[in-house]
């Protein structure tokens, strides 16, 4: 397995993906924020078995937090990141630092989509989503990607940014992928290592209440109370957790519903003392 090409700064990403576009190839790009376990590894293997050359980008973007002790205690695991990486088929690694990314600190310019941002992780984190696709604009117009690859982990920062690069033009595919859970249900996230033995058992109360309601939407059941209900119950009994919030939404729009009976997605974000966690479930009437 060849070591990924090391790009540190803006022009060395370009000139990259130029020369591979300019050969006929096709380029994927897989933006993260690093600390890269199987939820990632997932969509650098897609991007992989879709485009020649495959550009995975890790930055902690300043920018998208609201918690400066997040932003602090974010993990940072570069040397491993390089081996999965390379291992899932990444033949590059962008690795800019904050002062090539913002060498002014804070931009001036903002991307922002207004209406999608607004509700549920938009409304307990402001100036998020801003940061998100302030950095997605740079990371596409750093490596012109024919094709980026979103997790459905972080469904609205998905319809986010897919939304973004269908007002703005962009000439890249926003390509989604299914969220990949632990084998216990927990869904994958860099800041499940910050959990104690004792906050990660009590996490899986999430998925389980979400996996609940998938069951009986599955059984047929489309009404959003009773989902939610089902979805709440767990994590009403699990003392370490405090939902933020949990609602089901149109799977387009992000709007809530009373009825899942076009594509619905049940989201939630939960504080454990350690760590913020998010989770949902689509629920597809079409998607059996
Ligand atoms: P992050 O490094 O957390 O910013 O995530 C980078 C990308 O990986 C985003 O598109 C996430 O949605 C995706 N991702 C993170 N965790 C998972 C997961 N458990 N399953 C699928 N995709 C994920």
């Amino acid at each position: 397995m060849p070591e990924p090409a090391l790009l540190t700064t803006i022009s060395g990403a370009r000139a990259y993906t130029r020369e591979v576009r300019a050969r006929g190839l096709r380029v994927g790009l897989v933006p993260t924020m690093g600390a890269l376990h199987a939820g990632h590894q997932s969509l650098i293997e897609r991007a992989a078995s879709e485009c020649d050359r495959v550009a995975v980008s890790v930055f902690v973007n300043p920018i998208q937090f609201d918690s400066p002790a997040d932003l602090a205690t974010y993990p940072r695991t570069l040397d491993a990141d390089t081996e999965r990486a390379a291992q899932a088929g990444a033949t590059a690694l962008f690795v800019p630092s904050e002062r090539e990314m913002y060498p002014d600190g804070k931009p001036l310019t903002l991307v922002r989509v207004s209406g999608l941002t607004e509700v549920l992780e938009g409304a307990h984190r402001p100036g998020h989503f801003d940061g998100v696709t302030t950095v997605c604009a740079k990371l596409f117009e750093a490596c012109e990607p024919d094709r980026a690859y979103f997790g459905e982990k972080d469904y609205q920062q998905l319809r986010v940014v897919s939304r973004m690069a269908w007002d703005l033009n962009m000439a890249v595919e926003i390509v989604p992928c299914p969220l990949i859970r632990e084998e216990d249900g927990l869904a994958l996230s860099s800041r499940n290592v910050r959990l104690s033995d004792k906050e990660r058992r009590q996490a899986l109360s999430i998925s389980r209440g979400l996996k609940a309601a998938e069951a009986a939407f599955q059984e047929g059941e489309r009404r959003a109370d009773a989902l939610k209900a089902l979805a709440a119950e767990p994590v009403a009994s699990a003392p370490l957790a405090e939902p933020d919030y949990l609602e089901l939404v149109d799977a387009e729009t992000l709007e809530t519903v009373e009825t899942a009976e076009a594509p619905a997605v049940l989201l939630t974000a939960v504080r454990m003392p350690s760590a913020r966690l998010l989770d949902n479930v689509i629920l597809d009437p079409t998607r059996r």
